[in-house]
Formats: structure tokens, sequence, C-alpha cells
């Protein structure tokens, strides 16, 4: 990767390759076959909507940031895994067409949030002393386990709630992808949602949690999970007695069987009851 010191417009050449290669290392090393160029800038893009109507934007027709820290291809596929399953119960008449608008209200701050960081990446890249001293600085709050811990979990995407409402922690997180052992045998989370289904994992050994008239779209799972989940950001958090996982992953509710809450999230996030 090689930073040209004009702005280019249109496709990379293998002339401007060797003018670079010059430029920086006084040679272009003999340079002969290339397989793949390709011209990249820094620039930062985002839409104000990722849906008007019936369109809908994701992946980088929706966000476009420098590539630094490798987060844009995984942003797009959690843009469209957001959107799909919603897209479905729309299409189907099983959501109304609201639904839709929780894409935006969810993935947008995300898309933003990469934007940030890409930018304060590119500021920190920047070859003069002055911004060697700030990495200096980064370098040392980095060696730091909470430095560490919030950025790494900030580039991974692991830090990311949506704002679902609902008092228990993990409402809005990513389920842990924990052990899981079922009547017959163990099971992940991840595992669960390979049917692009919503699941209810269902720990209450006594009464199974009821799920009335939702059954036919929720998948209803008991499974036994022992001691704490570990949640990356939060740490340790007790195993609540149920948990409602929507298709994308997303904890949608957590408590026990008696929250009148478990309807509601049903009911918004699954369509209103059969
Ligand atoms: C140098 C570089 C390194 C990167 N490294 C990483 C990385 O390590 N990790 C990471 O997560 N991300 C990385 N990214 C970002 C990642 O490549 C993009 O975020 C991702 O490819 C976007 O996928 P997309 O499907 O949204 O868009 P695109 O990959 O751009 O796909 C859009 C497709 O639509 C086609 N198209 C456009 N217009 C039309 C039309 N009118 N009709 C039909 N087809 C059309 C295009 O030809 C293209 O195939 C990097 C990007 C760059 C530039």
């Amino acid at each position: 990767v090689l930073t040209e010191p004009e702005l280019h417009h249109g496709e990379a050449t293998v002339d401007h390759l060797r003018r670079a290669l010059i430029a920086v290392y006084g040679t272009d090393f003999g340079l002969g076959r290339v397989d793949w160029l390709s011209r990249f800038t820094d620039m930062v893009r985002q839409a104000v909507d990722y849906r008007r109507g019936r369109v809908l934007l994701a992946g980088d027709a929706a966000h476009v940031h420098p590539p630094q820290g490798g987060q844009g291809l995984g942003i797009g596929v959690q843009d469209a895994v957001n959107l799909g399953w919603k897209l479905a119960q729309v299409v189907r008449g099983q959501s109304p067409h609201s639904l839709l608008d929780t894409y935006h209200a969810e993935r947008h701050p995300v898309g933003e949030r990469a934007i940030r960081n890409t930018m304060a990446q590119v500021a920190l890249a920047r070859p003069d002393e002055r911004h060697e001293a700030l990495r200096e600085v980064m370098q040392r709050l980095l060696a730091l386990d909470a430095g560490r811990r919030e950025i790494g979990a900030l580039m991974a995407g692991l830090d990311i709630r949506y704002d679902l409402g609902g008092g228990h922690p993990l409402v809005g997180r990513r389920v842990p992808d924990v052990e899981l052992r079922t009547e017959t045998g163990t099971t992940r989370p991840a595992e669960l949602l390979r049917s692009g289904r919503p699941v209810l994992i269902d720990a209450n050994t006594d009464v199974p949690v009821d799920i009335g008239p939702w059954t036919d779209r929720v998948r209803h799972v008991r499974a036994r999970c022992e001691g704490d989940w570990e949640v990356p950001v939060l740490g340790r958090v007790r195993v609540p007695v149920a948990v409602l996982v929507r298709p994308d992953g997303h904890v949608a509710w957590a408590g026990d069987g008696g929250d009148p809450d478990l309807t509601r999230a049903l009911d918004r996030w699954f369509g209103p009851a059969a």
C-alpha cells in the first residue's frame, strides 16, 4: 500500500504504481507483471437515511471509510444480517412496515462510529513528529488492559448494543456463544440461529416460559446453561432464566416467564400475535 503525494481520479495504472514506488523507495524494484491494482482514498461518507420508502442501503453503499482496522466488510455484512429477517417478515405481512425503520435506527450509529474511529486512525498514522508523539501516548494507553479491551471491542464491533429498551444488561447486545445443554445434546446459540428464525432459550427447569401464539414463529429451546456468561465489555453476567434472541443474534428480551416485557418484545420484533 503506497500513499500518492497527489490526488488522482480514475483507475490506478502500472505507471502510477511505478512512480509511487520510486517516490518512496527510489526504485521500482524492476516492477514487471501486475496482477491486481486498486486505488482508494481516506474519504468518509455516510448516507443520511439507510431507508427511504422501498429503497434500502447496506454496506459500502451506506457508509464508506478508510480501510484502517478492517471493519468495512464486517459492518456491511452485519447491516445485511440486521435487515434480512426484518425484510422477510414485512414481505410476508407478518410485521408492519415500521419494523424497517429500526434498521436505520440500529445500524446508522454503527456506521457513524466506524467512520469516527477510522478518521482517528488516519490522523494517528500521519508521518510527522507531532503525530509520532501522539502515537506514543496511544501506545501507552493501549498497553493497559482497560484501554485495550475498550478499543478491541470497538474495532471488532463486540461492544455494539442496540437501544431496545428493557432493563437487563444483555438486551440489545449479541448473545454470547456459550455452550447449552439440551435434552438431545449440547449446542450453542450460533447453531440454533442457523435456521434464521428467532429463538427463546429457556433455562427454567420447573415451568417452561409460555410464548403462546408465537410458537409458530419463535423456536423454543429448553436448555441448561452453567455458571455465569462472559460477555465482551460487560464481563461476567448471571445467566437469566430465559433469553429471546432475534435472528441477527441480538437479545430482544431477557428475564423470567412472568415478565410482561416478554409479550411486548415478541409483538414488537416478530409481529402481532397470530
Ligand atoms: C484496500 C482496502 C482494504 C480493505 N480491507 C478490509 C478488511 O481487511 N476488512 C474489512 O472488513 N473490510 C475491508 N475493506 C472494506 C471492504 O472491502 C468493503 O467494506 C466491502 O467490500 C463492501 O462490500 P459491499 O458489498 O458493500 O460493496 P462492494 O464490495 O463495493 O460491492 C458492490 C458491488 O456492486 C457492483 N455494482 C456497482 N454498481 C452496480 C450497478 N449499477 N449494477 C450492478 N452492480 C453494480 C460493484 O461492481 C460491486 O461488485 C477494505 C477496503 C479497501 C479499499
